[in-house]
Formats: structure tokens, C-alpha cells, sequence
């Protein structure tokens, strides 16, 4: 495993990727609302990458399954709804009062990747769903509390395991968080569950996506016939909260707020 340690200047062009995501997943939650479809979502994000003078992370992004060669990620976030849990494909379906719907985005500026995502509700949704919206941000949040030299990763994963299940719900163990910088997905991977004082110290110039992503009932997911989509095997609610994160010498940095 190779982690790459990134400069102040790397640094300064991640700040800068990860705030054009921030700013359109924030626009893209205020635009959310019954009725409007996932596809105008990604139309607005295309829209605020170019004008930002970006480029979509995800776009053309290859399919993880080797056997799906010409399956290429065809949209500039993923939308997913419900208990659909990430890579959902942005569609012509409306979204409905009571729905839960995680947008995750990528940006590349000047070479460096910011990666971050939400999950928000349309309209009025459940009491259940909105204690589910709560505890993974909140997961989000203590994870990037332990984000400082003197910890491990396996800090950052055991915070959210242990905030979550003690919560009742579930973390994901197909999916994890990643290093990030001029690739999407860089070591080392920084799984939801594991043990406290094991796995790499952490170093100032680390940068991590760091992503929480929790269930409601079993933790167990299946890929949809798109041979994208990523949802909950029994049908439960799921949501992720994402932020990219660099470790300093003093406090961790959150590099993909608005
Ligand atoms: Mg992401
Ligand atoms: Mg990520």
C-alpha cells in the first residue's frame, strides 16, 4: 500500500476541486423536491463543473466489473434513491414526497479530485428515515474528528462502526472510504467497520474520501441489472455522507465544503 503524501500547493488545488462539489451538491439539495427528476440534478452539476471550469469525476468512469467493459459510468453524480445506496444512474424517475436521495459528485481541477456526498430528504419523510439522515452524518463527523496525527486509520473506521451499530443501524462492508488526490480512488482503503489502534499512522499531507455509508436493516447489497446501481438486498433505507479530508498538523481539513 502506497499512500501519497500530498503538498501545501496539491493541497490548495484539492481545496479548490472539493469546493466546486461542495457548491453543487449544495445547490443540487436545494433544488430537490417532489417531482423533479434525477437526470435534471445531473444537468445542473454538468452545468456548475463546466462553468467552474472542471471536469466530472464519475463520467466514463469504468465499471468495477472487469466483464463490463463498454458499461462506462454514463453521468456526472449518482443518484440513489431510497434503499438504492450509491452509483444510482441519474433517470427520467421523479422524485417523490417521503423519498431519501444521496448525491454523490466528483470534481477534477487542475489534476486533483474533490469527492464528497449527502443524502436529503424530499419533502416530509419518516421519523426513521430522518434518525437514519442524522446518525451517518454524524458518523461523517466523528470520523473526520479522529482525521489527526497520533491516530490510525483503524480509529477512523472503528468511530463509525462503533456510532453506528450502537445507533441500531448497519455500516456497508462492500464499499469503503479511499485515499483521493489526482486519482478518485487511492490507497489505502478506509473501511466503515474495524479496530482502534491498528492499521497506518496518520500523516500530515493525507488526503481521504472519507464515507460512511449505513443501513437500516441488513448490511447486505446487490447490483442492479444497469450493472450500476447499488442497493439494499432486503429492501431497507440506506444513506452516505461523504467529505475529502486532509490530515495537518493541527486540525483535520474538510476540503469539499461549499
Ligand atoms: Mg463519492
Ligand atoms: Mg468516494
Amino acid at each position: 500500500m502506497a499512500i501519497i503524501i500530498k503538498s501545501d500547493q496539491e493541497i490548495a488545488l484539492m481545496r479548490q476541486a472539493g469546493r466546486t462539489n461542495g457548491r453543487i451538491l449544495e445547490a443540487l439539495a436545494r433544488a430537490v423536491r417532489p417531482g423533479i427528476t434525477t437526470r435534471a440534478l445531473d444537468r445542473m452539476a454538468r452545468d456548475m463543473l463546466r462553468a467552474a471550469g472542471a471536469t466530472p469525476a464519475f463520467l466514463n468512469y469504468p465499471n468495477p466489473n472487469p466483464l463490463l467493459v463498454d458499461a462506462s459510468y454514463p453521468a456526472a453524480i449518482n443518484a440513489s434513491i431510497n434503499d438504492e445506496l450509491v452509483h444510482g444512474i441519474p433517470s427520467r424517475r421523479r422524485l417523490k414526497e417521503g423519498d431519501i436521495l444521496s448525491i454523490d459528485c466528483g470534481t477534477v481541477y487542475e489534476g486533483f479530485v474533490g469527492d464528497s456526498a449527502i443524502t436529503v430528504p424530499v419533502g416530509r419523510i419518516s421519523a426513521e428515515a430522518r434518525r437514519l439522515l442524522e446518525v451517518t452524518e454524524e458518523a461523517l463527523r466523528r470520523a473526520i474528528e479522529v482525521c489527526r496525527v497520533g491516530n490510525r486509520l483503524g480509529d477512523i473506521s472503528a468511530t463509525i462502526q462503533e456510532w453506528v451499530e450502537g445507533q441500531g443501524f448497519n455500516v456497508v462492508r462492500e464499499y469503503t472510504g479511499h485515499g483521493v488526490g489526482r486519482d478518485m480512488h487511492e490507497d489505502p482503503s478506509i473501511p466503515n467497520w474495524g479496530k482502534r489502534n491498528r492499521g497506518v499512522p496518520l500523516r500530515p499531507g493525507m488526503t481521504f474520501a472519507l464515507e460512511p455509508m449505513v443501513t437500516a436493516g441488513a448490511p447486505d447489497l446487490v447490483v442492479r441489472a444497469d450493472h450500476w446501481t447499488v442497493a439494499t438486498a432486503d429492501g431497507s433505507l440506506c444513506a452516505h455522507f461523504e467529505h475529502t479530508v486532509a490530515v495537518t498538523d493541527g486540525e483535520p481539513e474538510i476540503l469539499t465544503l461549499p
